[in-house]
């Protein structure tokens, strides 16, 4: 059996029809089986808009070895004794305790939120009446901040080959589209998400392992540079490893890892709002049509980097999605977004964000603690500007020209807009930087500055990083991890799930 692979172009409608009478026609073979490999839409010309879809043909009529694949992540199960405690049961977390169980290890998760059922009616609630649920939210609760997202599962982190395979796979066989396995720009989807994360909780607790909602890590018993045991808030729970998996939302838990020790430095991240526009705008500006068969709404990634500015670019856009309140606790305001698989909802929306470094915009050097005080006085001035959840916004032509809204405009933001002068509300330096690349934008795609701006956005990526060995261990700890987005070392659902998959691997290959 012979094996070639060829890159194709077709029309954005094609049909598997198609494609197979393409590819008889491109190797002059009858009998063949093929398999897409990678495929990505080329918008570069509106007037050919195409997707190149690269095809993998096996056939006894042609020559040539098909080409060593990428092998597969091993995970071989042998009995074990050690008792391994999970906090988090968001991508990293839930990655790692699984590949744990399936290695042989004795694992529990706990999670301070609630099940993926419950947190929908949590979410749903506070959505139709703005009462905030501790343990039913966008950040906490089973699958973490990764549930009710975009369910984008691209990653610009090198070296996670193996792991993407091994997360993509599993989320295939979880219930996910298979064509995430080849899409350039791969997107579940919240409404796929929900029923992956409980499919793979599923999977988890057959193979033994053993996840507890609502249980909220409290604090650790540390002797000699050993957790001893967990102290929650349904009691103590004694293990042998503790791998730590919290997010980057979770305050509370960060001081209690400072207080215990664990050392942290100040990193760079981002700040800004969320903007939004009819998705109608952003497909006339991008394909010069308002639709395109056969492509769900078009997508956009601006950056700009203005001498003396800060860089500002657009981060997780959410095409046809909707701006979502993704407050952590009662009285913090921040937006975020999201979408369903079909992303077929009214507006486009995207973070719009400057990298900062906190030390340089504060002036002065600050320590981890400090600068968790810092993002979260942020985050509350924001719920007492609004008192509450609105988000405050203005148009980006009004962001531009500094110019207060009077009236109100529409939105996908389930808890309403508040008019606001939003740049006064944003540090100064991320203001301005935001204002000079919003005209640089404005002159990229068409009708932009129509838009609106709102909110705060500070989660793009962790302000604080951990400090870990090689092994991945806690720098000063011989039993404790720290891996995911609220490690620093990983940002969005793959990369972390990655770093979780990392650790779990160390530890089983040690
Ligand atoms: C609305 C939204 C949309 C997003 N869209 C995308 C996207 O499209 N693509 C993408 O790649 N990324 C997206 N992200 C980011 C992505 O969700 C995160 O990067 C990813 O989930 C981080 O994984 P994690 O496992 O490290 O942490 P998390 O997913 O944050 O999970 C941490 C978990 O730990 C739990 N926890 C925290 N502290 C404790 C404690 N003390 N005790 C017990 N449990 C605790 C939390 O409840 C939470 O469930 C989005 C995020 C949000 C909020």
């Amino acid at each position: 059996m012979g094996y070639k692979q060829i890159s194709l172009k077709l029309p954005t409608d094609f049909s598997s029809e198609l494609l197979e009478k393409k590819i008889r026609k491109e190797l002059h073979l009858e009998n063949f089986s093929y398999q897409i490999e990678n495929k990505s839409l080329d918008a570069r010309k509106k007037s050919y808009i195409h997707w190149v879809v690269k095809v993998a043909v096996t056939s006894e009529d042609i020559k040539g070895d098909k080409p060593e694949q990428l092998s597969e992540l091993k995970i071989d199960y042998r009995k074990r004794d050690e008792k391994v405690l999970v906090i988090g049961s968001g991508p990293a977390g839930f990655f790692a305790a699984y590949a744990l169980q399936k290695a042989g290890f004795k694992t529990t998760i706990i999670e301070r939120g609630s099940d993926v059922s419950k947190r929908a009616e949590g979410i749903s609630h506070f959505e139709k009446t703005g009462k905030f649920d501790s343990v039913s939210n966008y950040s906490f609760g089973e699958g973490g901040a990764g549930t009710f997202s975009d369910g984008k599962l691209t990653s610009r982190s090198k070296h996670i080959s193996q792991e993407r395979k091994y997360i993509l796979s599993s989320y295939v066989k979880a219930g996910a589209p298979k064509e995430i396995e080849y899409m350039a720009h791969p997107h579940v989807g919240s409404d796929n998400l929900k029923i992956i994360v409980k499919n793979l909780r599923e999977e988890f607790k057959n193979l033994g392992g053993e996840i507890l909602f609502e249980t909220l890590l409290e604090d650790l018993k540390v002797k000699e540079g050993k957790v001893k045991s967990a102290i929650t808030n349904k009691g103590i729970i004694e293990s042998d490893l503790v791998l730590i998996a919290p997010g980057h939302s979770a305050f509370e838990t960060y001081r209690m890892l400072i207080k215990q020790g664990v050392q942290f430095r100040t990193k760079n991240f981002a700040l800004g709002s969320r903007i939004e526009h009819p998705q109608e705008i952003i497909n006339q500006a991008q394909w010069g049509h308002k639709q395109l068969p056969g492509v769900k709404a078009a997508e956009y990634r601006l950056t700009s980097n203005i001498d003396g500015k800060l860089p500002v670019y657009t981060f997780c856009m959410c095409p046809g999605g909707i701006v979502v309140p993704a407050a952590a606790y009662k009285d913090i305001n921040i937006v975020n977004g999201m979408s369903l698989y079909q992303r077929n909802a009214k507006f486009a929306n995207a973070a719009c964000v400057a990298g900062v470094n906190l030390e340089k915009l504060v002036g002065k050097e600050i320590s981890a603690l400090e600068a968790l005080d810092w993002l979260e006085n942020l985050e509350k001035s924001f719920y007492n500007y609004s008192d509450g959840f609105k988000a405050p916004y203005c148009s980006i032509q009004d962001f531009m020209n500094k110019k207060t809204p009077s009236r109100n405009a529409e939105s996908s933001y389930p808890l309403g807009l508040l008019p606001a002068p939003l740049w006064e509300l944003l540090p100064e330096e991320v203001s301005t930087s935001i204002r000079e690349s919003l005209k640089e934008f404005s002159r990229k795609i068409r009708g932009f500055e129509t838009g609106n701006i709102m909110g705060l956005e500070s989660k793009t990526s962790a302000p604080i990083q951990v400090l870990r060995e090689k092994n991945g261990l806690c720098t000063g700890f011989k039993n404790l991890y720290l891996i995911g987005e609220g490690s620093g070392y990983a940002g969005g659902i793959i990369s972390s799930a990655a770093d979780g998959l990392k650790a779990a691997m160390s530890i089983i290959l040690n």
